[in-house]
């Protein structure tokens, strides 16, 4: 453990969970009850709920789960300490020096190995580039007129020919076999031992975070084949969801709004081309950490794409994650059916800059690509449009910007200003209905889908007995009194269980009173404050204090029955088997009276 629970309890209570998660996504209240889209799964009705009371949160697609330490560490992709930092300094709290495990120190040894391996592997390519081997490499990035001190800024190297150069360059270096293979820069060999490189004859292209460190890779291929790009997997250093090429360089020229390009080629092309503030996507789709990384730096985006179908489709799919990050957005198509980098090299970097200053406001640019679909000398076709442009004016926030665009769709279709704007109101109504209905729905199927008898036959069952038998002891001092004797944190099942039953346990002794957000503290994996979560995260009523002896008999039984199942498949001796036996028939004739 890194900080006492004491330190934890009061990172997570200064900081309100409906708060923090506001600052990522739209939350409607319903009832105690906050709801939104969730952040961790795709999803267009929402099943993400945050409880203030409980100060948990909950999805009820996808199953994530957990308390406001939980929640930042999923979002932004760090640990359990760097979540506690930040939330730390949000609530003004300033903490004592953590304590490192074993495991962590083990764990961080391996991180500086893979950055370290990075920075070997970025040198040597560079070597290589400006080789003999390197000839036909630097020919094309000449061709390309990236000039030297561009290539050099960016570090682009080579990865030669032969099959195993880097690997047994880092060898050399005195790196081990199992840190070489987790750096994702070496794969085992499919047949027979040994090793080869992932990149080879390929045109490198150094990935570096903010830091300043490289922590991967993506290599153009020189002679034709697939894929063109490649890019390094995904490791403990490295994620495409949530790096961006070249916003190391972005983030130093300090501007307001950061450009986002398709390509590493656009994305030099742009840079060179005097425009600093450019980064480009890793070849994977925009997500919400993306957008969450550069709302951290920036208030404004400007997406440039291709003018091609596929390049309008992914500036509409950006857009909404953009904004919903509260990101102001505009976008700026490349005219002529060209990319960035033909159009910088066609006419200059100053027409360029004309482009970027006469971007449109994505709300524009989304009504134009709707506008292309319909005839506006039609009739019908203008009502289509007005009904469709009025869906996407209704998720505007702000009532002036909503008035705004209501007026010019007006003229556009030559339908009155009041028309339209009803029609946007109509449709915003309704959508704020259904989202909130389509929240109610799926937590009603919640409910009953989790109801205690109904899950008691899978394995599923057995975690939610465990599970509600902890909320039960943990709300109902009688229960916990009925049961503490015969279910004992250890004859819970699973690691995570007993841990939680021996802290619920103790408190109760003690008579503390905990709040469940706490019981997740406890934990410093995702999985495990996720199981520790979903414990709290739904509320367990009874109808009479019957049904809830009923159900407590139930779950009793059924963990213990478990158990020694489980332990009778471990047993050894005749003795043991015997006594596992007999503890069964007691439990058969047990009743629990509350
Ligand atoms: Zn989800």
């Amino acid at each position: 453990m890194y900080y006492s629970q004491e330190v934890l309890e009061q990172v997570r209570s200064s900081n309100d969970i409906v708060d923090v998660i506001s600052r990522y996504l739209p939350l409607k209240q319903k009832g105690s009850s906050y709801f939104g889209l969730c952040p961790f799964h795709n999803e267009d009705t929402p099943s993400f709920s945050v409880s203030r009371d409980r100060q948990l949160f909950y999805c009820f697609g996808c199953g994530a789960a957990g308390n406001v330490i939980s929640f930042v560490m999923q979002i932004e992709g760090c640990d359990f300490v760097d979540a506690v930092k930040k939330l730390a300094d949000w609530a003004n709290i300033t903490l004592p020096e953590p304590e490192f495990s074993k495991e962590a120190a083990e764990e961080e040894k391996i991180r500086k190995n893979i950055y370290d391996m990075h920075r070997a592997a970025g040198r040597f390519f560079y070597e290589k580039l400006h080789s003999e081997e390197g000839k036909t490499a630097l020919e094309y990035i000449e061709k390309r007129q990236i000039k030297q001190n561009i290539q050099k800024k960016f570090g682009l190297g080579y990865s030669p020919k032969g099959r195993d150069e880097l690997y047994r360059h880092l060898k050399s270096k005195g790196f081990n076999d199992a840190d070489i293979l987790k750096s994702g820069l070496v794969l085992e060999n499919k047949y027979g031992k040994g090793y080869h490189d992932r990149f080879y004859d390929r045109l490198m292209f150094p990935i570096i975070d903010l830091q300043g460190r490289i922590i991967g890779f993506g290599g153009r291929i020189m002679e034709k084949g697939e894929p063109k790009y490649l890019n390094s997997p995904e490791t403990v250093v490295f994620s495409k969801k949530r790096n961006l090429y070249g916003l190391n360089f972005a983030k130093e020229s300090k501007k307001k709004e950061i450009i986002i390009c398709e390509g590493y080629m656009d994305m030099i092309s742009i840079y060179q081309a005097g425009y600093h503030n450019v980064a480009a996507s890793l070849g994977t789709a925009f997500n919400i950490e993306h957008a969450n990384l550069l709302k951290k730096l920036v208030s404004d985006i400007i997406l440039v794409f291709d003018s091609d179908k596929a390049g309008e489709t992914a500036a509409l799919r950006a857009i909404p994650i953009l904004v919903s990050a509260g990101l102001r957005v505009k976008v700026l198509q490349v005219p002529d059916g060209k990319d960035p980098d033909e159009f910088i090299k066609l006419n200059g970097s100053a027409e360029f800059g004309k482009l970027l200053v006469d971007a449109i406001n994505y709300m524009d640019f989304q009504i134009n690509c709707v506008k292309k679909k319909y005839n506006m000398e039609n009739d019908e076709h203008r009502v289509l449009f007005t009904q469709e442009a009025a869906k996407l004016l209704s998720q505007l926030e702000s009532p002036v910007e909503r008035d705004v665009y209501a007026k010019k769709i007006a003229m556009e279709t030559r339908i009155s200003d009041s028309a339209v704007s009803d029609e946007i109101t109509k449709v915003k109504e309704k959508t704020d209905k259904e989202f909130m209905d389509k929240a109610a729905i799926k937590r009603i199927r919640q409910y009953s889908e989790t109801s205690v008898s109904d899950s008691m036959q899978n394995s599923k069952g057995i975690q939610q007995a465990q599970r509600n038998l902890i909320y039960l002891a943990m709300n109902h001092a009688d229960v916990y009194e009925k049961i503490k004797n015969i279910v004992k944190p250890q004859d819970y099942i699973d690691d995570v269980y007993i841990r939680l039953a021996k802290f619920v346990y103790e408190a109760c002794d003690k008579g503390k009173n905990i709040h469940p957000a706490d019981t997740v503290n406890i934990f410093e994996l995702p999985d495990e404050q996720k199981k520790a979560a979903e414990a709290f995260a739904l509320r367990l009523d009874f109808e009479s204090v019957r049904d809830m002896e009923k159900a407590v008999n139930e779950i009793v039984k059924l963990i213990k029955r478990t158990k020694i199942d489980a332990q009778v498949a471990k047993a050894d001796s005749v003795e043991m088997l015997t006594e596992l036996i007999n503890e069964k028939k007691k439990m058969d004739n047990l009743y629990i009276k509350l």
